[in-house]
């Protein structure tokens, strides 16, 4: 028998989700898809959202190849842009848009063979994220050096929020203050939403959004009323029961010791799945039509669930990790981190698309 861990993925709510992305601020919509869509799958994300979709976002070149060679038309933004003459090429070759966040990767633009022509640059300028992007203050030159460059066709201005998904904070609307004040007057597209500026800053429409997290059904304001439905249910099987007694100790480390008779899951998921090592006692999962709770520490390929108050599931039971009925921003936020971040670790549990 083969191991009954996968990820379910319902292209169905991830075409919903997007049509909702796009609905939010009305312009066109990059689906990003970087990190193998967020551990959905790249190839299989983009064939489902490629009838619909004005376009994909990956992070590397080698993700835009990937896509192309599985035969995905249209246009794919690389997020990350070409540092060398090379990939530029490469890029120009398989019509991806490049994104230019650095002096070198201008340069290259300016330097490049007379065979590249036509391309789509979009600048990326840091308006308060500190990160990657040119400073807000060479807008205008910055501008004017892409229009002089043959390589270039077309111009998209971008910037990317720190904050967007703190309504609360003025950091975003700060961000999209300076930016409209370095670029006003420069003829080109715009482009400053990912999610969380699509669902929480209407003042953030601009002729392309980028969302990403909200794709996959994850919001990225936790708590908030939330319209998306969930892509991902990261499932698998009770294989096995153990009884212990008052005084055992489950598992690795002897990290859980029974308080009174147990009747304890053993299910076919570890860490090696992306499931997080690091969870809590107590991290709810559902089994059947049940809410469990996992014990005890988990394992690389299988973990623990108290299974006395349910007493109706056993061995052939479906667990569920996340997805439609656990939330994976509960699961994250219970080690402290991020529904993106779980979603990324999915890589070697099959995935399975309905
Ligand atoms: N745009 C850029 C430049 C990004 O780096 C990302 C992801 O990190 C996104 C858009 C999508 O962000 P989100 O998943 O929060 O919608």
């Amino acid at each position: 028998m083969s191991r009954p861990s996968r990820a379910l993925i319902d292209v169905h709510a991830l075409r919903k989700n997007y049509r909702l992305a796009r609905q939010l601020h009305g312009g066109r919509a990059l689906a990003v898809l970087k990190a193998n869509a967020y551990g959905h799958g790249a190839v299989a994300c983009a064939r489902a959202l490629e009838a619909t979709s004005d376009g994909f976002a990956v992070a590397f070149l080698d993700e835009a190849i990937q896509l192309r060679h599985a035969g995905i038309g249209g246009p794919i933004l690389v997020l990350e842009g070409c540092f060398t003459r090379a990939e530029l090429i490469e890029a120009h070759a398989h019509k991806c848009w490049v994104a230019v966040h650095q002096e070198e990767q201008l340069r290259a633009l300016e330097q490049a063979p007379s065979q590249v022509g036509g391309m789509h640059a979009w600048v990326k300028f840091d308006s308060g994220m500190r990160r990657a992007g040119f400073p807000l203050s060479q807008a205008k030159g910055l501008a004017q050096r892409l229009q002089g460059c043959d390589a270039v066709s077309r111009m998209t201005l971008m910037s990317h929020f720190a904050r967007a998904d703190e309504p609360e904070s003025e950091a975003t609307a700060i961000q999209i203050a300076a930016f409209d004040t370095a670029t006003a007057g420069i003829s080109a597209e715009r482009s400053l939403a990912n999610s969380a500026g699509l669902l929480a800053w209407p003042a953030a429409k601009r002729d392309w959004s980028r969302p990403g997290i909200m794709l996959y059904g994850v919001d990225p304001l936790p708590g908030s009323p939330s319209a998306l439905s969930p892509v991902m249910t990261l499932e698998s099987e009770v294989f096995a029961m153990r009884e212990i007694e008052p005084g055992d100790a489950l598992g690795y480390g002897a990290h859980y010791v029974a308080a009174a008779p147990r009747r304890v899951g053993i299910v076919a998921i570890g860490y090696a799945d992306g499931y997080p090592r690091t969870v809590p006692q107590g991290t709810p999962v559902m089994v059947g039509a049940h809410r469990g709770q996992v014990i005890g520490r988990v394992s690389m390929d299988m973990l623990t669930i108290d299974l006395t108050d349910v007493p109706g599931e056993g061995v052939g039971s479906r667990v569920e990790l996340w997805g439609r009925n656990i939330s994976v921003n509960d699961v994250a936020s219970a080690i402290g981190t991020i529904g993106y971040e779980l979603l990324c670790h999915v890589q070697r549990v099959p995935r399975i698309y309905e």
